[in-house]
């Protein structure tokens, strides 16, 4: 039986070592800051933001709250972003995607200041990663990662399947697993034999986005199973991409759904704030 980690635990471990840093920044006159925008309505958004704002409230780091109406224009949310990239109380800036469709989102995620991207979208960060020269790192991936070191799992020549390609998790969270020197497979919608590259992982980690659609047989005795998928089936129940109870039975660790990657995402947000905010002091 494969033992749970606990990303809630991890999180909440996370958490308390960052408020005494945020408490030692403040000390120093550095109080981190992150400025969270949101437009329009858009209610799974809305509680996202509000997650984020009672997160950064929890840890001590400063919410500069921008919430605009969804008529906004590219060119006003562009005079807020710049008005936020010189800002100096500023470390952090996070815009909440989705965005109305009048407004082109790589623009906008364009002219967030590289120093600033604490979401890791702009193409810079991005670049940093897939060079080796990591800068700020997207969340759920790094999240993901800390969780693998909260384990001691050693990469290091293993064979990590990640299945997804998304630019917010399944590429760069192949990027980092190639970076600790994992022999990396990403597979997705038209890979063919996706049991078979699942077979043989020592470390699967799904983010397809498709209730339980990796097998539990699939899984290879002793694997470590990472689930960043979230899917609501039925009225409540949250499930993710493994079929766990399944999979709990083959793997040496898995994470469940929900108490998994999930928590580790806006913790994650938390850390990179507070490390552009260390980089502010020591500037
Ligand atoms: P996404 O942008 O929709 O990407 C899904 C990926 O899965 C795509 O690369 C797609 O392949 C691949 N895929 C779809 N069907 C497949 C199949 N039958 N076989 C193999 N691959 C298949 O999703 P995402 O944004 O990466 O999110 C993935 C999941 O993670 C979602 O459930 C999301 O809610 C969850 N998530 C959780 C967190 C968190 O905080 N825990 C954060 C972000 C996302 P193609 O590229 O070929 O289309």
């Amino acid at each position: 039986m494969g033992q749970l980690i606990d990303g809630k635990a991890l999180a909440a471990k996370m958490r308390e070592q960052m408020t005494a840093q945020v408490a030692e920044l403040t000390a120093k006159g550095v109080t981190p800051g992150l400025a969270v925008v949101l437009v329009g309505e858009d209610p799974a958004s809305r509680v996202y933001v509000s997650m984020k704002e009672k997160a950064c409230a929890a840890t001590g780091i400063f919410s500069d709250e921008h919430k605009l109406p969804a008529e906004t224009t590219q060119d006003e949310l562009l005079a807020l972003i710049d008005k936020l990239n010189n800002d100096e109380r500023i470390d952090g800036i996070l815009v909440q995607l989705p965005l109305p469709d009048h407004i082109d989102e790589d623009c906008i995620l364009n002219a967030i200041s590289p120093l600033k991207d604490v979401d890791g979208f702009h193409p810079f960060n991005v670049g940093c990663l897939a060079t080796g020269n990591p800068t700020f790192r997207s969340c759920t991936p790094y999240g993901v990662m800390k969780m693998l070191e909260s384990i001691d799992c050693d990469l290091n020549g293993k064979e990590v399947v990640v299945v997804g390609r998304s630019n917010i998790v399944g590429k760069p969270v192949a990027l980092m697993c190639l970076a600790e020197n994992a022999t990396v497979t990403i597979c997705h919608s038209r890979t063919t034999d996706l049991p078979g590259h699942v077979g043989r992982a020592d470390v699967v980690i799904a983010a397809v986005g498709r209730p339980e659609m990796i097998k539990g047989e699939w899984i290879k005795p002793g694997a470590v199973v990472i689930d960043v998928g979230i899917n609501r089936v039925g009225d409540k129940k949250l499930v993710g991409d493994v079929e766990f109870e399944a999979a709990e039975k083959r793997a040496s660790y898995i994470t469940p759904v929900p108490g998994g990657v999930g928590p580790m995402t806006i913790t994650m947000l938390l850390f990179n704030t507070v490390h552009s905010a260390m980089q502010r002091a020591s500037r």
